[in-house]
């Protein structure tokens, strides 16, 4: 273990009374809770040279990325000299004992300076209001489920994502097949052609975010999108004051398989209704797209908490933007085995309805 150096570590004050200021997302400023000055952030005087690193996916080299090789340094608030523990990922943080906001600033230079941040834009006060809405209409839920659990503490942290431009680009294969019925004599004859297309397939991309963090489950970040990337702003550590702030442990190169996977199969949706248009059946029998992608490294709002209701405790993630809620509820067997005959009701009356119209139409 060693010291970091004393100008690692950033801090946030008031410059007029010495307070702790924080992002405050209503105001899209700095605050001071103390005297209530704010102060603007504009776009920060060192101009973003975007390190965008293109690369052809084809001929990725292998780089590994350790986060935990290097063993973690020990930071001291600027305020009151406390020993400050972070993780290894986390950058942006409050002093346990003076409330101070710092940033870790040797986890955010160089390679690891993030290129953009999606400033919060709500406050964790409407966190609740935000569940309520999340509950309405889960009729699965057990009864009380909302007034009888408890709201655990909550995170507000910004996490990494790379997000990705580009191009996806080939030849795809489709066999296809045209068909048309006449009549002759006493016969119906059908003539079916059938083909082979080769389409030139080309899809350009803009703003697919992977998530670059391995301690959030990839499914559960996925589900918080959409995110507003009109909303990026360049990186600036004023944005992080008052918020976690955690930096990515998965290379770029990692997640672009990711990335390419989500493209390619919008790209073959899209390729595919067009290669049909004309065409009774078509089915895609091989090709290849070349994927040419580039990624920026991006800060995103999330808000983390635990609801715990019996003992037990359920993960919840909220966009920080829309408010947005993506979590894990339990389900009351006994509330689902009833709504599962109330729908099985539903589905006899129905095919009831069918075979009465049946009926009349036979006769
Ligand atoms: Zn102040
Ligand atoms: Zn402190």
């Amino acid at each position: 273990m060693k010291n970091a150096p004393p100008d690692a570590v950033e801090e946030q004050k008031c410059p007029s009374c010495g307070a702790a200021m924080r992002f405050d997302p209503k105001e899209g400023r700095l605050v001071c809770d103390s005297c209530g000055r704010t102060e603007k952030i504009s776009a920060s005087g060192e101009a973003q040279e975007a390190q965008l690193g293109g690369f052809d996916f084809e001929n990725l080299a292998q780089q590994a990325v350790d986060p935990d090789a290097e063993a973690l340094p020990i930071y001291h608030c600027v305020s009151c000299g406390a020993e400050v523990i972070a993780d290894a990922q986390r950058f942006s943080l409050t002093c346990p004992y003076c409330g101070n906001n710092i940033v870790l600033t040797d986890k955010v230079s160089g390679k690891l300076r993030p290129d953009g941040v999606l400033p919060f834009q709500i406050t964790s006060d409407t966190l609740p209001d935000a569940m309520t809405r999340f509950y309405k209409g889960k009729r699965l839920l057990p009864k009380n489920f909302f007034s009888d659990s408890r709201m655990g503490s909550v995170t507000g942290v910004y996490l990494p994502f790379w997000v990705f431009d580009g191009n996806l680009s080939g030849v795809l294969d489709y066999a296809a097949e045209r068909s048309s019925t006449h009549r002759s004599g006493d016969y119906i004859i059908t003539d079916t052609s059938h083909y082979i297309l080769k389409r030139d397939v080309s899809v350009d991309f803009k703003d697919v975010p992977v998530d670059a963090s391995g301690r959030i489950d990839d499914a559960l970040m996925d589900s918080l999108e959409p995110f507003d990337m009109q909303q990026e702003q360049p990186f600036d550590t004023r944005f992080l004051a008052g918020f976690a702030a955690d930096r990515f442990d998965q290379a770029k190169e990692d997640t672009a398989e990711r990335a390419r996977a989500r493209m390619r199969s919008t790209a073959e949706s899209i390729a595919h209704s067009q290669a049909g248009a004309g065409y009774g059946l078509v089915r895609q029998t091989g090709g290849s797209l070349t994927a040419n992608l580039k990624a920026r490294y991006v800060l995103f709002p999330v808000y983390l908490f635990d609801l715990m209701h019996n003992g037990n405790s359920y993960h919840f993630a909220v966009n920080g933007q829309s408010g947005k809620v993506v979590g894990n509820l339990p389900i009351d067997r006994g509330v689902s085995f009833r709504y599962f005959l109330l729908r099985m009701g539903v589905i006899l009356l129905a095919l009831l309805g069918v075979s009465v119209v049946r009926y009349f139409m036979g006769r």
